[in-house]
């Protein structure tokens, strides 16, 4: 089995040209990595690869100078460079690092090429999620992973990026990533990719001996912290996704999608877990159906397909897929285990972090699932009111209460039926007969003079009036849309952006109603489950993480700046009785004429690389490239839907695969 490193390396970078072979510590960039790589055990030979153009001559001369084994191929397909230099080279498996990376560290190479012998992973690396600094990056393949790749792959980012393929594809190749045993690592940047960055690695280099060991690294900023300010305006990848963005979009097909779907549907009633995440949300044949993976604002399908996602799990992905923090903080969590015989110090203090953020927040119980807590709820105002009916305004939950006055009742009793009645929203004339009324529950989606007049008509009437917002809270603003508003309810339910995207939500409310759950009245609402501490760990971080980094700011103003944009297009396209945006920029809603432009809109974007339902679920990882993606998205969808309209044509381009707006309808 030979192991070969192969460093990539060019002259002509954009930023900063002529970087790899800048003087560092009296050494040229490029040697540092060499040197790393030369030094981590388990590698056979070390090979520099370069291009054919004269500009990186100079690379070519200093290679034969320090006799060291160099590669020149193609410029642009550097998936192509590494194929013919690991071909020739007859290597087995293959370590590919980067010539602006002069701090890259032996024993994580050393690491990252024994985990793939260990897992016997076609493709390790260490940044499948980034846990180390930004300039530590290792990825190790096989030969065939390399071949397969290289046979098929034609995006320009695939090519462009050796391993873009193998990540992408997760069903395909089997992967396996270092996670660095160091907390919060990965905001460190000790790349050599700007002028900035080069004035960093000097100050480092000066201060150290090559090969680089990150932990002494770390311990120059311990005494020297300043020296991060030099470079930390830049931050990672931050070029290959603008490029990706720009990328001209591939074909998309869905053929694993909807094999596995026949496969899914024989043991899956609907052939998914989830409702609103089934196949009959999409258009049929059209779109993907399940997925592999998902990395920040990115989503992956089983057909290797790649999308930014304004779905977000359905709205629980708030800071984005895979984030570090929360990560963190759940595996930190694992090493002191997951459920416990007692309560866990951790659910007091998410307690109290609740109790600290939302207004009506003096007690806290958590749950499970969104449905947990408003059925909770529900059984609190009737116990604290003593009547029994119930007025709600949304969706709430699967529970018969909830799913009562809907037209999917079947299994429900009649006599449960009879005590929920749907209030759309805004309106104020209930009709007589309301005078037993427990609970008014409403998801305070906008008009906030409305959630004043319910408020008021609640106290007036002794009326428990509860804020379901599981979709609100978090997201409108740490303290929910009440506290946005600026209306105090007595009770209120959160969950879905709550621990971004691990199980958990919470009802919380005044002490006079929640101390019914203990005696005398002892009102019975626990679960085995409820005080899992994986979940309270994501939960923490979520919030403090949103609460430090000003998150849900960050997601009303980038939610206004696409939604801009978006209508600016719309306008543009003169669609604007076709398509329609409302509500809170951090889930902005889309309206549609009638179900066969929603398809065709749905298909379209889906072909352009955004996975859309019907709202602009925003994540604090959809930055400006992303938004920049979904606008170019919007425009060829607009076009597409435009000629439609105007050829009369959208029966043909939709067939038989239209996604109905409402698969929930109410019927009391
Ligand atoms: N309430 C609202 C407003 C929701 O949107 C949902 C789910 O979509 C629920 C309650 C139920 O939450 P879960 O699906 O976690 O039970």
């Amino acid at each position: 089995m030979k192991t070969i490193a192969i460093i990539q390396a060019r002259m002509g970078s954009t930023r900063f040209p002529g970087k790899v072979l800048k003087d560092l510590g009296g050494y040229p960039v490029l040697w540092w990595v060499y040197i790393a790589a030369h030094e981590a055990i388990g590698v056979d030979d070390v090979i520099i690869a370069t291009s054919v153009l004269d500009q990186d001559n100079p690379i070519a001369e200093w290679c034969e100078q320090e006799q060291i084994t160099y590669w020149r191929g193609s410029e642009t397909d550097v998936l192509e460079r590494f194929h013919q230099c690991a071909t020739v080279h007859k290597a087995d498996v293959i370590l590919r690092l980067t010539g602006d990376c002069p701090f890259l560290d032996p024993q994580i190479i050393t690491e990252v090429v024994k985990l793939r012998e260990m897992t016997g992973a076609d493709y390790a690396c260490n940044v499948d999620p980034p846990t180390y600094p930004d300039g530590l990056d290792v990825e190790c393949f096989t030969w065939e992973a390399l071949h397969v790749s290289h046979l098929e792959a034609t995006r320009l980012t695939d090519r462009d990026c050796v391993c873009q393929y193998m990540s992408r594809n997760r069903h395909r190749f089997k992967a396996a990533n270092l996670t660095c045993p160091l907390p919060g690592l990965h905001k460190e940047r000790w790349v050599l990719d700007t002028k900035d960055d080069y004035e960093f690695c000097k100050a480092v280099a000066s201060r150290l001996g090559a090969p680089a060991n990150y932990t002494s690294i770390l311990r120059i900023l311990d005494k020297e912290p300043e020296l991060r300010k030099i470079n930390e305006r830049w931050t990672r990848n931050e070029r290959f996704y603008s490029v990706l963005s720009q990328e001209e979009q591939p074909r998309r097909t869905f053929r694993r999608s909807d094999t596995l779907l026949s496969k899914a549907l024989s043991t899956i009633p609907f052939g998914s877990q989830t409702f609103s995440k089934s196949h009959i949300q999409f258009p049929g044949g059209r779109a993907p159906l399940y997925v592999t993976h998902a990395d920040g604002s990115h989503i992956y399908d089983v057909d290797g397909n790649d999308y930014v996602d304004l779905v977000n799990a359905v709205l629980p992905v708030v800071l984005g897929y895979r984030d570090p923090d929360v990560d963190a903080a759940i595996r930190d969590q694992l090493n002191r285990g997951i459920s416990f015989s007692l309560a866990s110090d951790r659910e007091v203090e998410l307690s109290e972090l609740l109790v600290k953020h939302i207004p009506c927040a003096e007690m806290v119980k958590f749950g499970k699932t969104g449905t947990d807590v408003t059925t909770a709820a529900i059984r609190l105002a009737r116990a604290y009111t003593g009547r029994d009916h119930v007025l709600l305004s949304g969706y709430h939950g699967w529970a018969d209460w909830s799913m009562g006055p809907t037209d999917r009742y079947k299994g429900i009793p009649e006599s449960v039926r009879r005590l929920t009645h749907r209030v759309p929203y805004g309106t104020q004339d209930w009709g007589p007969g309301y005078d037993k009324i427990a609970a008014f529950i409403v998801e305070p989606n906008d008009n906030p003079e409305y959630l004043k007049f319910l408020r008021e008509y609640c106290t007036e009437r002794g009326i428990v009036l509860i804020f379901d917002e599981i979709i609100t809270g978090f997201r409108y603003s740490l303290g929910g849309a009440q506290k946005f508003f600026g209306v105090t309810p007595d009770l209120a339910c959160f969950g879905k952006a709550m621990g971004n995207g691990m199980p958990i939500s919470a009802l919380v409310g005044r002490r006079n109603i929640m101390k019914l759950c203990e005696p005398p009245n002892n009102i019975f609402y626990s679960g085995t489950f409820f005080g899992e501490t994986l979940s309270i760990a994501a939960a923490i971080a979520t919030i403090n993480k949103m609460e430090r980094e000003n998150v849900c700011n960050y997601l009303q103003d980038n939610g206004w700046y696409l939604s801009d944009r978006v209508e600016t297009l719309i306008a543009n396209a003169d669609l604007e009785d076709h398509i329609k945006l409302s509500g809170h920029p951090s889930r902005r809603m889309l309206w549609f004429r009638d179900d066969k432009i929603r398809t065709l809109f749905m298909m379209e974007m889906i072909q352009n690389g955004v996975l859309i339902i019907n709202s602009h679920n925003m994540s604090y990882a959809i930055k400006k490239p992303e938004i920049d993606r979904i606008r170019i998205a919007y425009e060829k969808t607009l076009g597409v839907i435009k000629d439609a309209l105007e050829l009369e044509d959208i029966d043909s381009r939709i067939g038989n695969s239209v996604v109905t707006a409402a698969p929930l309808r109410a019927t009391s």
